[in-house]
């Protein structure tokens, strides 16, 4: 039965909503739903009765478990967290029983009214999702005396009176790159379908359900649109406050940057020749397979209803479970340009208004597979005519749908085009399921007549290696079914009538490349060593145990970067150090005796965890992340460094540090891991070192390598540092170039200064995956290059065939070049790739 529990306000003061916190962890419900209140008064009360089920060690939070189970989070003011406890004195411990109205927290109102920029104070309900607020208060509160909120307790949601009708409208202006494309709309969702209330987006005349991802693309909302929000029922302002948050975040219009791909169709071809966009690079022979010839049939008309209905619904519910573990599969092999692109297919096959749409038709007498392919064809040519590229790319998630929906009805007979064993598969627009259905043993290459580098395809395309060409529009739709053509992804066009010479040519030069690729591999075990005899280390860098066995096979010498983040994301809460070891201990023992150099939690920025509040961050690259984010979080960065101490054996396991500006910061680092490692017993300690990734730890690397064991360098925030450029910009991505002399220049400062206490320096950013980079690197004396696990054969090759001192001689010289433009040229001039 659910019991009613009333929170008496903490403080003197007005009470506010919650969407009006500045902070959109709050504003955007992300802790959870609640009140906030400007205090008045100095002391925190107790709002119910309860034990303090956390308190912050700087004192300015706590939660309280009532007796209901609710977990009542308060926390005081914004931004708090720096102020280290000062301003704060907590009357309670952890653990402690209080009873409603206890002073629980005297604060210093003065003192931290100058230093945090509010001192709001927000009353949320942590675990909300059992529990449901019928009353805020509204006005000024007194402390212990008014009630605050009101929330009935532990009953299912759906149990709860139904809204009363209350009404909140609002504007939001769409800040997600590309305007409301699918991730954004399945945001958007996500945050409508935390609430009761009903929530529309209105935009250009026409209103869309929040809660449909297919209607809110079909409003055709573009970047910086005003669009205006309206929700009603009971908790009508919650629901506006959260989906104009989702509406007004910032996100990225494509997963990663796209890979570096010169060819677009404007490069010459020869005669004859079909030409695209590069999505994926390479050279494929192959079978044309026409994908968009193929149609399962599906009869238009069925005689019982019912019974189609409980087929498109059983359909539906087969093909969310496949998304669903598929995103599951992608998370745990941490690839979330995967798991994104499977989240809104998810959110598409979960529709109401296609859904809807399909069972009208059902209802008028049409057959379950019929009804769901007119409902998303109807809503393909709505995306279409919008006139944005990016919302037509999203036309091919909604067949991918389409296609998985039939499949599960009429069975995979019907419904999978036969393949070459070297099929070069051609479409209007490819589905992403293709893609990762399909063999990819027969997959030799792609043809899309629409598409373009930024669709969910390409980055597939790129993720398997098969090459791909997109938007080689209508006339690849004209080549015969089972002619053979030759795809040349790399310089953006395809042969669609080969001359038998082109064709040896052709495999001629697929097979040297096989050949060599063939060669590295089975040479990829030993060492890399200069023709001079200077040995370099060829590690790799991985996210879990699987790409550690990855790099195991191909011959990687050790791991030189294991990013810990994929342990953190995509949760609600943190791992312990139970968990966090037993995941890194499997690495350490897939690597046989090797090395794993284990990087401490890089998140803030653009890399969020729901279960931190983070502050808001007008500048995310400039703010709380990195190492920063450990020490603002200091049980989780402890809990983190206990788990890394459980290791065994200890001399295989090197810490990294990420975003370190300065030696002070290692100092702190380097207290805490010996006072841990005390406390566990343990004399031994495993090496500490830095990463150089913002322009001050290159410029001190002589003061760190004092400290440090070993320096590494992570050229992707060092770029973006040093040139003062987003690297999750795309307009910007052919600019940010770690060639930069001016990176070459810190690349080299950092050896120098390391040299001078006998460290030795690894790169671990991108650059060192670069087979054009590896005799630069060496010239500048680095002794590590951690690569992507898949090119240690050839990043091993290209270091035995290069003369170290030769190679330093010639960085000299492009240290004092103007452009990275530049130095490549004259890299691929000194040293031509193979
Ligand atoms: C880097 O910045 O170069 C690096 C290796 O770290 P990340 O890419 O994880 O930020
Ligand atoms: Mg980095």
């Amino acid at each position: 039965m659910s019991a009613t529990l009333e929170l008496l306000a903490p403080f003197d003061g007005p009470s506010v909503p919650l969407s009006r916190a500045p902070d959109p962890v709050f504003a955007g419900l992300m802790m959870g739903d609640g009140l906030a209140i400007e205090p008045m008064s100095g002391t925190l009360l107790a709002p119910c009765d309860g034990v303090v089920a956390q308190l912050a060690r700087t004192g300015h939070a706590l939660t309280l478990r009532a007796a209901n189970g609710a977990e009542v989070l308060i926390h005081i003011g914004i931004d708090t967290v720096k102020l280290e406890g000062e301003g704060f004195k907590p009357l309670i411990k952890a653990g402690d029983s209080v009873s409603q109205g206890q002073p629980l927290i005297e604060v210093d109102l003065d003192a931290v009214a100058r230093r945090a920029p509010s001192l709001l104070t927000m009353v949320v309900i942590a675990n909300g999702e059992a529990y449901a607020l019928k009353s805020r208060a509204e006005g000024w509160q007194q402390a212990g005396q008014s009630v605050f909120l009101t929330l009935s307790g532990g009953a299912a949601v759906d149990d709860l009176p139904r809204a009363s009708g209350a009404e909140s409208r609002g504007q939001a202006t769409v800040r997600h790159a590309g305007g409301l494309h699918a991730r954004p709309a399945a945001l958007v969702q996500n945050a409508a379908r935390q609430y009761r209330s009903s929530v529309q987006v209105e935009f250009n005349g026409q209103a869309a359900n929040a809660r449909s991802v297919v209607a809110l693309m079909g409003l055709g909302v573009a970047e910086d649109d005003d669009v205006a929000v309206l929700a009603q029922g009971e908790d009508a302002a919650a629901a506006a406050a959260a989906v104009i948050a989702a509406l007004q975040t910032r996100t990225d219009s494509g997963h990663g940057a796209p890979a570096p791909l010169a060819s677009v169709s404007a490069r010459s071809l020869p005669a004859g020749w079909i030409g695209g966009v590069c999505a994926a690079p390479g050279l494929a022979i192959g079978q044309v397979v026409r994908l968009d010839a193929f149609e399962p049939q599906v009869a238009e008309f069925a005689v019982n209803a019912d019974s189609e209905r409980d087929q498109l619904n059983h359909a539906l519910t087969e093909v969310s479970a496949g998304i669903a573990a598929a995103i599951d599969d992608a998370l745990r092999r941490g690839q979330t340009s995967q798991s994104d692109i499977f989240s809104a297919h998810l959110a598409l096959v979960d529709d109401p208004e296609l859904r809807g749409a399909a069972e009208r038709d059902i209802a008028a007498g049409h057959s379950a597979g019929h009804a769901f392919r007119q409902a998303v064809r109807a809503q393909c040519r709505v995306l279409s005519s919008l006139g944005s590229p990016l919302l037509a790319e999203r036309v091919a998630d909604l067949k991918d749908i389409e296609r998985q929906v039939l499949k599960a009805l009429l069975g995979d007979a019907q419904s999978e085009p036969e393949l070459y064993p070297a099929s070069i598969l051609v479409a209007e627009d490819l589905a992403p399921s293709e893609l990762t259905r399909l063999p990819r043993d027969r997959v030799a290459g792609i043809l899309s007549a629409a598409g373009g580098a930024t669709g969910h395809v390409a980055i597939l395309a790129r993720a398997l290696g098969i090459p791909a060409l997109v938007a080689c529009g209508p006339q690849v739709l004209r080549l015969d079914a089972g002619s053979e053509v030759l795809l040349d992804a790399s310089q953006g066009g395809c042969d669609p009538a080969p001359s038998a010479a082109a064709l040896a040519s052709a495999r001629q030069t697929m097979a040297e490349r096989e050949r060599r690729r063939a060669d590295m591999r089975a040479d990829a075990d030993g060492a890399a060593v200069t023709l001079d005899g200077v040995r370099v280390e060829v590690a790799a860098n991985i996210a879990n145990e699987e790409d550690a066995r990855e790099a195991v096979r191909h011959g990687a010498d050790s791991v030189g970067l294991l990013r810990t983040e994929f342990l953190f994301i995509d949760r609600r809460d943190a791992p312990d150090r139970y968990e966090q070891a037993n995941a890194y201990q499997a690495v350490l023992d897939e690597l046989q005796g090797r090395v794993a150099i284990i990087r401490t939690l890089d998140v803030g920025g653009d890399k969020e965890v729901p279960y931190l509040t983070l502050p808001p961050e007008p500048n995310p690259a400039l703010g709380l992340r990195g190492i920063r984010t450990g020490f603002a979080h200091p049980e989780m960065l402890d809990e983190q460094l206990r788990a890394l101490l459980m290791l065994r054996p200890l001399s295989l396991l090197r810490i990294l540090v990420p975003m370190i500006a300065d030696v002070g910061e290692l100092r702190l680092l380097r207290r805490r891991i010996d006072s841990l490692a005390e406390e566990m017993g343990l004399s031994e300690r495993p090496q500490l070192g830095v990463m150089v990734e913002v322009p001050s730890a290159a410029l001190l690397a002589d003061q760190l390598a004092a400290e440090a064991d070993f320096l590494s360098i992570g050229t992707n925030d060092l770029t973006q540092y040093t040139l003062a450029m987003d690297r999750c910009n795309a307009s910007l991505a052919a600019s940010l170039d770690a060639m930069h002399p001016a990176l070459l220049r810190l690349i080299e400062r950092t050896v120098a200064g390391a040299s001078l206490h006998g460290k030795w320096v690894g790169v671990c950013g991108a650059l060192a995956s670069d087979p054009l980079a590896t005799p630069v690197l060496i010239g500048l004396g680095v002794a590590e290059l951690s690569v992507s696990p898949g090119l240690v054969p050839e990043i091993k090759a290209r270091v035995r065939a290069l003369d170290q001192q030769a190679c330093l001689k010639r960085v000299e010289q492009l240290l004092r070049l103007d452009s990275a433009a530049e130095v490549r040229a004259q890299a691929a001039e000194w040293w031509p790739e193979a």
